[in-house]
């Protein structure tokens, strides 16, 4: 390596080190993981589960700082394996296991989102079959976070069409985050007008949002 590539490779360490593979709630140096032990600790299960529906964690402190770097952070796959383990976990929790398909909340004329490519290695991990193509976003519609809990659910109403081939099948639906429910709701709505058998919800995280 000559000099003048090795201090360009310093460079990058360095800013790597800043900007990259430091804990993205408290900034100190984890090497490969996006929270640090002592972050990881303050997480908070998502404990109220209700049948069929499993969440890692409540979307607060350390969890919140984590999805939002997924979610608007250009290095957003530094949350990937950390992510992969949350699904697993809310996996663990959910009594049913024989899915037809893992399918990712999809957005409208996009295949490939950062939940998808997350739902994707995450079913990899799990053994389950991956079939984003099942679910299909139809309308545009505006961002949920957006808007009051009373206007979220009509925003969302009819915005999802599921493939016929669902007729009499289990899926997992997953989702980064919990709200309300009206999204997930509507996709599952959609699977269960197809004739689904029936319909899991997995999300990584869960607001502690009262309806
Ligand atoms: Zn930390």
């Amino acid at each position: 390596m000559s000099s003048l590539s090795k201090y360009l490779y310093m460079i990058k360490r360095f800013g790597n080190s800043l900007f990259t593979y430091n804990c993205i709630s408290c900034g100190k140096d984890v090497g490969g993981r996006c929270l640090c032990k002592k972050c990881s600790e303050k997480l908070e299960p998502a404990g109220d589960y209700q049948n069929g529906s499993a969440y890692a964690f409540y979307y607060d402190g350390p969890a919140r700082d984590a999805l939002l770097r997924f979610k608007f952070g250009k290095d957003y796959k530094f949350c990937f394996d950390t992510f992969c383990d949350w699904l697993l976990l809310g996996y663990e929790k959910l009594g049913d296991k024989d899915f037809y398909a893992v399918v990712p909340v999809p957005a409208f004329e996009t295949s490939e989102t950062r939940l998808s490519s997350l739902t994707r290695k995450f079913s990899l991990l799990a053994n389950l079959p991956f079939r984003p193509e099942l679910l299909r976003k139809i309308r545009k519609t505006e961002k949920q976070h957006n808007l009051y809990a009373s206007e979220r659910r009509i925003n969302i109403i009819g915005a999802f069409e599921a493939d016929p081939s669902v007729k009499g099948k289990k899926i997992l639906l997953v989702d980064d985050i919990f709200t309300t429910g009206s999204t997930v709701n509507e996709c599952a709505s959609a699977f269960y007008d197809k004739g689904a058998e029936k319909v899991c919800i997995l999300t990584l995280t869960k607001t502690k949002y009262k309806k």
